[in-house]
């Protein structure tokens, strides 16, 4: 059984069957590349933006979608949502994030869609269109990184937590599901301030969440200071344990998207453990078992391991499709 609550079956619970994610470049950009912010972006990323390049490349959404479904082929997940994962899709005028956001969200057989952006790229206004996509599971992944505003201003994120409180709020007010992004050995923290990142969540409408290792990426500003040797990743024992306690201190209705960065092809320049994601789950995986932890046991450590992390079981029910706010439009 697994110890938190996976976004694998949170899908299993909700479509009856498996369920991945397509990456889909739609040519956005960033505030804090464009100059808007700044033009060198968050240390930690680089001219990427997390993004496959295949916008930039010619492939329009569709393209994409039907090349990575039909790369998946007879053996890949039966159903499949698309991932808007390069840069931030909610930048810019809302005529075209919308515009955007239709044609992802008419895309064929599509299960839905997760949304990735910054905290301060949304207003009501984007919100709102949103919330009014036709589309039957709709997440937003919304970078925080850190709880601690020094460290953000150290990273250069150009945002800082009350930006991302604010976020989640909105987002809340019109039934939008939240996916919060913290990182793990940002430069000048101690690793455990990623608890600390975990216990704001914990007070936060958030539905789910993704935890990072900090990856030193080839043309990312922070390559510079690992050159200069003034910046030493976590180790992965050392990020493995940190996780577990991160994941035993999280509510265990979050589902967890994701628990170890991925870095692309040809990026990664340290730590060299971060290529071999499969043995950095596994050591999770281990450290949950060794402490004899589970998500959510040391907000409750006399409650039984919840069930609902079981594929097959019924998602608890701080899942069930939140009833919209009042002011929020309603989805198709
Ligand atoms: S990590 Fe995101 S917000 Fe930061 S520069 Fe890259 S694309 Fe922009």
């Amino acid at each position: 059984m697994l110890r938190y609550y996976a976004l694998s079956a949170y899908f299993r619970q909700r479509f009856g069957c498996r369920v991945g994610k397509v990456p889909l470049d739609a040519g956005a950009t960033c505030p804090n590349r464009d100059g808007t912010l700044s033009t060198g972006g968050c240390a930690f990323c680089n001219e990427r933006g997390s993004g496959t390049g295949r916008h930039g490349a010619g492939a329009g959404l569709r393209a994409q979608w039907d090349a990575w479904r039909a790369a998946g082929g007879a053996r890949g997940p039966r159903r499949h949502l698309g991932y808007l994962q390069s840069f931030t899709n909610t930048y810019g005028p809302a005529a075209r994030v919308r515009a955007v956001l239709e044609e992802a969200a008419a895309l064929p057989g599509l299960a839905g869609l997760c949304v990735g952006t910054r905290p301060d790229c949304l207003d009501d206004e984007k919100a709102r269109i949103l919330a009014g996509l036709p589309v039957g599971e709709l997440w937003l992944d919304l970078g925080l990184q850190s709880a601690r505003d020094a460290t953000l201003e150290r990273v250069n994120r150009g945002h800082t937590v009350a930006d991302f409180v604010r976020a989640v709020e909105l987002c809340h007010r019109h039934g939008l599901k939240v996916c919060a992004h913290l990182m793990a050995g940002l430069p000048g923290e101690e690793p455990p301030a990623l608890l600390g990142g975990v216990a704001l969540l914990n007070g936060l409408p958030v539905a789910g969440v993704k935890l990072h290792n900090l990856l030193v990426c080839r043309g990312a500003p922070l390559a510079a200071a690992w050159r200069r040797g003034e910046l030493r990743p976590l180790e992965r024992a050392q990020y493995a344990d940190l996780v577990a306690r991160a994941l035993a201190a999280l509510r265990p209705d979050v589902v967890v998207h994701r628990l170890a960065a991925d870095p692309a092809p040809g990026e990664l320049l340290a730590p060299a453990w971060a290529a071999r994601k499969a043995e950095t789950l596994a050591a999770v995986a281990s450290a949950l078992e060794a402490a004899d932890l589970w998500q959510g046991k040391a907000l409750d450590p006399g409650a039984p391991v919840p069930l609902w992390f079981d594929p097959g079981a019924s998602p608890p029910p701080s899942l069930a499709p939140r009833a919209a706010a009042p002011d929020a439009t309603p989805r198709a």
